[in-house]
């Protein structure tokens, strides 16, 4: 049997382990962490009895059928919509922009044709294409709600001006000129019954699967394994020979409460001079559970140092310029394929991730069929 070493036993790794394992190859996960699932990893409290998205809140949301229908095989998927909420100067309004939203902010009765006529009217007409996400939001929303909803939020959770951010991550949120809060334009959304971390065990729950946790996997051991999937950090593959590539980081301020802390599993905090970002609820995104106490998580941004665990990459000029040059290197690399979030240094959620996994299974099975090299990415880092 042929061996397999995988790095990360995050969605990535357990995918490929899944796939890999019941096409007759014997696979090895490794993590330095003590316990499976990465940054999705889901706990119950011991106090509360909630279940915890320890490293912060995850929604699946997909409109990728094959992948709901492949995540929907380890666990029944309950319904869950996110209905964000957002506070601004002491007022809640419903996220993201729509027409409830645009209708509060301005004290206004319009209709989705009058709204989308205002909202144009409020539009920067002179930008044409926007560089950066200041000058996104402008150009679609207009001043009074980009400083209302985005200007803080965003200098808050990823440390720098706007202006200095691609435009790229604002396209992630919809705007509607309807009264639909649902934060996720998908086909697909829920919330898994026992957790995402009771996914990734049963996706490597198989006997040629040996799971290593608490490991570091080594460079050098590379040698002893027919291919090795690397989803860490790709600059930490290069021991950072060449310097760090930059994340942000989050810190999570726990409290438990009694009853219900804010009656929704998120809001939140646009202003800059609230520290916080938002405040996740967590048995909110278990509505099908009752539980008497809560636990809230209050989410602070900041860059990631070294020992802190990576989040969301930062990905402008400068470190796509280092991303290119370990690119580079991992192109001379053999043996080894760079996979996932960290392995590709990209924003990436759970269901890219799964759909990534999957096909780079397949490529790999293809590439091992017709005696061809394996490729060291499936994907474009650079992209
Ligand atoms: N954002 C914002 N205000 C909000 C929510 C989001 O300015 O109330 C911006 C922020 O820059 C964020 C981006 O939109 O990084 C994408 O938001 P999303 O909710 O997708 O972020 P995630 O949940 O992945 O952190």
């Amino acid at each position: 049997m042929k061996k397999i070493g995988i790095v990360g036993a995050g969605f990535t790794g357990a995918v490929l382990a899944y796939r890999l394992a019941r096409e007759g190859y014997s696979v090895e996960v490794f993590d330095t962490r003590p316990h499976l699932a990465g940054n999705c990893h889901s706990e119950r409290d011991a106090d509360t009895g909630v279940m915890v998205h320890i490293y912060g809140p995850h929604i699946f949301h997909t409109n990728d059928e094959q992948v709901w229908q492949f995540v929907n095989q380890f666990d029944e998927f309950m319904p869950f919509v996110n209905r964000v909420k957002a506070i601004v100067k002491g007022r809640v309004y419903t996220l993201p922009i729509n027409l409830l939203t645009i209708n509060q902010f301005f004290g206004k009765a319009l209709s989705p044709a009058e709204a989308r006529e205002f909202l144009a009217s409020l539009g920067d007409k002179s930008i044409e294409t926007p560089q950066n996400f200041e000058e996104q939001a402008l150009k679609f929303v207009g001043r009074d709600l980009y400083e209302a909803f985005f200007l803080g939020y965003t200098t808050k959770q990823w440390g720098m001006h706007p202006t200095e951010l691609q435009a790229s991550i604002l396209k992630r949120l919809p705007v509607r000129f309807n009264y639909d809060d649902n934060y996720y334009n998908s086909a697909f959304q829920g919330m898994p019954k026992n957790g995402y971390t009771y996914i990734v065990e049963k996706l490597l729950d198989h006997p040629s699967i040996k799971v290593h946790l608490n490991e570091r996997f080594d460079r050098k051991q590379a040698g002893d394994y027919a291919h090795v999937f690397y989803s860490g950090p790709i600059d930490g593959w290069f021991g950072y020979s060449d310097g760090r590539l930059g994340y942000r980081t989050l810190d999570f301020e726990a409290s438990r409460h009694d009853g219900d802390y804010q009656g929704n599993a998120v809001i939140n905090y646009c202003d800059v001079d609230v520290p916080w970002t938002r405040i996740s609820e967590h048995k909110h995104f278990a509505p099908w559970e009752s539980h008497e106490r809560t636990l809230i998580f209050k989410e602070y941004s900041r860059f990631c140092g070294e020992n802190d665990v990576p989040y969301y990459p930062i990905r402008l000029a400068k470190e796509k310029t280092l991303l290119k040059h370990y690119v580079d290197l991992a192109n001379q690399e053999r043996g080894v394929s760079f996979v996932g979030r960290l392995g590709t240094y990209r924003y990436l959620d759970m269901h890219v991730t799964i759909r990534e996994a999957l096909d780079a299974a397949d490529a790999f099975l293809a590439a091992q069929t017709a005696g061809q090299d394996v490729p060291r990415f499936f994907v474009d880092p650079l992209q």
